[in-house]
């Protein structure tokens, strides 16, 4: 069966990390219709937005996308590609695996959690209230009537709505990821304790979802303990689900946690379509120079292959790419011990080292 796949070379690394990734992809034999689209700075330059209804029209009518870093260009008034594209697609779950390669500098071994991320609501959602503007003082004094909390006038403010509906559908996720993947627990983040109402709600309805799945574990944990524990004994954790802004923060913490931001896949999923991208951004004072690593897009590329139903090939591309860094002779220059090793090979050497042990 042929699959459709949108692909976003996007800008800085992004183009040579794409081609990487789709030689890789194409290398497992899975018969791939890619629909290549430009996105980034250039397209910015060229048509006033970085990210031009044509290719979010591309990545709809293909399901599925793989996405290279984009820069969001700073004080154009444009927001990140990344928000807007989450945004407009409702791709409501951010999934980051962080898992330890052998090879890859890190303090940890044996690490193999998931981060389930909520993307749409929390203080994510945009309700931003800006410092000495009238409106920012009319709710102040709304609160202060309505509750009788004197804010400082001089106070900006950010609005943490959480949803039951929304929460929900996120812990069913993690729970429908569990199960589909032979995990066996699933653990809540949140802080309940101090925001009731919001961290609270999240709470509640993460219990009662997990009645539903009787075989898969659960607990839940407060966000502060969580980082605490996730430093000193993350082998004991397996699939974590949190409200966004926690999402964020500790999908960075689990990817230092395997050695950093060069060996960190990811997905945002919805209902219908899905846009798997690396953590990292489109590190810029690399572009162009054939050195950027490429093992994040391509473990992307992994969790595509997967979700497309294409799992053989994808176990074959991971190990492929977990042989080429566990021997760490054709690696970038990232994945030496030190970074100046002239042995270093180039983007394109370190995904053809990856092709040559496909099916190898
Ligand atoms: P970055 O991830 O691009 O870079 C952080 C550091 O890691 C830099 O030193 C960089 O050179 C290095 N690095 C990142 N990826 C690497 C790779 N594959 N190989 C080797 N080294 C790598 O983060 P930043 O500098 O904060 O952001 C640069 C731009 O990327 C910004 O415009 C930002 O908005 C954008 N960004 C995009 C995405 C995305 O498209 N998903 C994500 C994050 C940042």
């Amino acid at each position: 069966m042929k699959h459709d796949v949108a692909l976003l070379k996007g800008d800085g690394i992004g183009p040579e990390i794409a081609d990487a990734t789709m030689d890789c992809i194409d290398a497992t034999g899975v018969s791939i219709d890619w629909h290549v689209e430009d996105a980034g700075i250039e397209v910015y330059e060229r048509d006033g937005d970085p990210l031009p209804e044509r290719v979010v029209d591309t990545i709809r009518k293909a399901k599925v996308a793989i996405k290279a870093p984009i820069t969001t260009p700073v004080g154009t008034g444009f927001r990140s590609v990344n928000v807007r594209l989450r945004k407009q697609l409702d791709l409501y779950a951010c999934l980051r695996p962080c898992k330890s390669y052998e090879g890859v500098n890190s303090r940890y071994r044996d690490i193999d959690l998931v981060i389930v991320r909520e993307n749409t609501e929390d203080l994510y959602a945009g309700i931003e209230f800006e410092e000495g503007q009238e409106e920012t003082l009319r709710l102040m004094e709304f609160i202060d009537g309505m509750k009788g909390i004197h804010m400082p006038r001089d106070s900006g403010i950010s609005i943490k709505p959480i949803s039951i509906a929304r929460s929900e559908r996120i812990v069913r996720f993690a729970f429908d990821y569990a199960l589909e993947n032979g995990r066996n627990k699933v653990t809540a983040v949140h802080k309940a304790n101090i925001m009731k109402y919001s961290d609270g709600l999240f709470l509640k309805v993460a219990r009662a979802v997990a009645e539903e799945y009787p075989e898969i574990e659960f607990e839940d944990r407060i966000v502060d303990n969580m980082c605490m524990q996730l430093v000193q004994k993350p082998q004991l954790y397996d699939v974590l689900v949190l409200p966004n802004l926690y999402g964020d923060i500790l999908s960075d913490l689990g990817a230092g946690l395997v050695g950093g931001l060069g060996v960190a896949p990811g997905g945002n999923i919805g209902e219908e379509i899905a846009v798997f991208e690396a953590t990292h951004g489109s590190a810029p004072k690399y572009a162009g120079k054939n050195v950027a690593n490429p093992t994040a897009l391509i473990l992307s590329g992994v969790m595509m292959l997967r979700h497309i139903g294409e799992t053989e090939a994808s176990i074959e591309l991971e190990k492929a790419v977990a042989d080429v860094i566990r021997e760490g002779k054709d690696v970038t220059f990232d994945l030496k011990r030190d970074r100046k090793d002239p042995t270093a090979v180039g983007t394109k050497e370190m995904a053809k080292a990856i092709i040559r042990k496909i099916g190898g």
